[in-house]
């Protein structure tokens, strides 16, 4: 018989640090591709509607109707400032105190430390990059080119389009290339009175309906899956009990596992990969165990390193070595450097005195979307890039529940309703510095351990123009489409609550200037690849996640064809 040491016992083919939007794809590919793999994370678990404790509640079942207490508040300054951070969904988020961090400069970082990580609170909308986002960097003069283009994508957004299931319309615009789309959400009769207008007033200008992560009309594949049609509750925070939409609790880690190939280890905090200098490779990582904080070794023969952008990133820079003092792969010493975001902090409110045989109820979750218009084919503004859109538009209803019997009764069926009213927010690509950028406290370690991560991100004079322009376009917009009472607003919001934040490893043709290289595979450490945010070169402005779920398919593709010639 042939007995495995403890050693061996804890070898696999693969190791996925992270089990959250981009942790689940390289799960299931890798696990799909016949490769024993190892699935570290450092939260609990949290399996698909075993543990959605709050999806079938009846508002009037909330102790607090939904809302945070005051004391939650006052404890959580900084998450609660999430939308999403409210008491159907609490449970999923990161608490203030549970991992603190040092902000050199304010950032609200938005963190979902569980098996699935953010894939169970994200709102779900999924836009493919153009070849013009990626063409950003080298035509504006920042950051560093791309080392890939739109066309080394392309198949893999289909890839996962058709697994994770995206609605949508084919809208045949250059700027947000179509995809293989389930049939898309509708738009509102108001949002379609703005789209006409918009069409007629601006030929570069569309309002489109949002592509998003939702099952309008399941396919095989998604009942493989065990997932069924999405209903439209938008109660999606809470966990879906049909799987409408994906996550990776209802969609990747569950097909992984049932491939035989893999073993998720909840609770599971990576400390570190190890380096071996005779061999040139990383040969596993420093795992703390939450409960006990034992320290464990495993090993794998490549790593992926998928912990969501800003804790890969103090996971490769708490991974030194004789070899590589300031962190992994970091020869060039960019690492932590260059960490960018989306910039969400301006939003317009309108309203619209029509349409008023119409209403809107039923809980469509999704919205409208305006691609970004500026700077599209050549510069043209005073400040670079540009900005996309959300658009929403509605009425909202108010009953009077005073009186008894009939009156009453007479009331509720019978509710008062607003104008219409329509917003939109911002969403505007940041322009990647050196001087945004984190360290590791040099000292400073939390209960685990683990160095305290500093942040020293802010904005710029380019986020503060392109705010004015948002505010001055978006007001023609909505005016000349018949819009009165137009308000601007600027939160001022810190860096973070976007929860978008990317960069810190960015992909680049040259070593020098780059860690990782266009298959997302460290120059310097050919086992170990990096496919969250961590890895984007630039942010264009479309929402990020379609991104790297398409990148980390791609690149354990490369990684088993490698695996198989024994390169690495
Ligand atoms: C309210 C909200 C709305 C959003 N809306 C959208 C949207 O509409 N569209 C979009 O594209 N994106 C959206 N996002 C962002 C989206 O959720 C993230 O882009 C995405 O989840 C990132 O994937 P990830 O795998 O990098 O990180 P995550 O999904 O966060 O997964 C990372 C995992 O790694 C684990 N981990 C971290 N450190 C360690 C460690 N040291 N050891 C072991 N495990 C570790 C974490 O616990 C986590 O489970 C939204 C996010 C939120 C919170
Ligand atoms: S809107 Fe769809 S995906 Fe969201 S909770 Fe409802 S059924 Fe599920």
């Amino acid at each position: 018989m042939n007995i495995l040491t403890n050693a061996e016992k804890r070898t696999y083919g693969a190791i996925v640090i992270g089990s959250g939007m981009a942790g689940g794809w390289a799960a299931k590919e890798f696990c799909e591709k016949g490769i024993k793999t190892l699935v570290l994370e450092r939260g609990r678990k949290v399996t698909h509607n075993e543990d959605y404790p709050t999806t079938l509640l009846n508002p009037w079942e909330f102790p607090h109707r939904g809302r945070l207490t005051n004391e939650e508040i006052a404890e959580n300054p900084i998450i609660s400032k999430c939308y999403a951070f409210r008491e159907d969904a609490k449970h999923f988020f990161v608490k203030d105190k549970e991992q603190p961090y040092v902000q050199d400069k304010p950032f609200d970082w938005i963190r979902g430390y569980q098996v699935g990580g953010k894939s169970l609170l994200w709102a779900r909308q999924t836009q493919r990059w153009s070849q013009l986002d990626f063409d950003g960097p080298e035509r504006d003069g920042f950051a560093v080119a791309w080392p890939i283009s739109y066309k080394d994508i392309d198949p893999w957004y289909s890839h996962v389009e058709k697994f994770a299931g995206i609605s949508g319309n084919k809208d045949g615009l250059d700027s947000l290339p179509d995809g293989d789309f389930l049939p898309p959400m509708e738009l509102t009769c108001v949002e379609k009175h703005f789209q006409q207008e918009i069409k007629k007033l601006y030929q570069d200008r569309h309002v489109i309906i949002g592509r998003c992560a939702h099952l309008t009309q399941p396919q095989d594949i998604h009942f493989q899956q065990g997932r069924a049609q999405c209903l439209g509750r938008n109660l999606c925070q809470r966990g879906c009990p049909y799987g409408g939409y994906f996550s990776a609790n209802s969609s990747t880690l569950p097909w992984a596992a049932k491939t035989g190939n893999m073993t998720l280890r909840p609770d599971s905090i990576v400390h570190s990969i190890i380096y071996d200098e005779k061999k040139a490779k990383a040969i596993g990582v420093r795992v703390i165990d939450a409960h006990t904080k034992e320290m464990v070794e495993y090993y794998a023969k490549v790593i992926f390193v998928t912990a969501a952008a800003m804790n890969t990133n103090a996971i490769l820079l708490n991974s030194t070595s004789n070899r590589f003092p300031n962190g992994l792969g970091n020869d060039s010493g960019i690492l932590g450097k260059y960490v960018a975001f989306h910039n969400y902090r301006a939003s317009i409110s309108a309203e619209y005195d029509g349409y008023l045989d119409f209403k809107s109820e039923g809980g469509r979750p999704n919205s409208g979307y305006i691609p970004r218009f500026r700077n599209l084919h050549k510069q043209e503004t005073n400040f670079l890039r540009g900005y996309a859109a959300g658009m929403n538009a509605g009425r909202s209803s108010s009953t009077n529940r005073e009186g008894l019997g009939e009156s009453l009764k007479n009331s509720l069926l019978n509710p008062k309703y607003t104008n219409w009213y329509a917003g939109s927010h911002m969403m505007g690509e940041t322009i990647p510095k050196e001087s945004n950028q984190i360290k590791l406290d040099p000292s400073k370690k939390d209960e685990n351990g683990l160095p305290i991560i500093h942040f020293d991100v802010s904005y710029d004079d380019n986020d503060e123009k392109m705010i004015k322009d948002f505010f001055e376009q978006f007001t023609e917009m909505y005016s000349k489409a018949g819009f009165t009472n137009i308000k601007t607003r600027d939160s001022h919001q810190a860096p973070g609550l976007d929860i978008h934040e990317m960069g810190g490893a960015r992909m680049g043709k040259d070593p020098k200037t780059s860690i990782l290289n266009k298959w997302n595979q460290m120059h310097m450490v050919k086992n170990v690849f990096v496919t969250d945010g961590a890895s984007m070169t630039s942010t264009s402005t479309q929402n990020p996640s379609l991104t790297y779920m398409a990148l980390t398919a791609r690149a354990v593709d490369y990684a088993v064809k490698e695996m198989k010639k024994r390169n690495i």
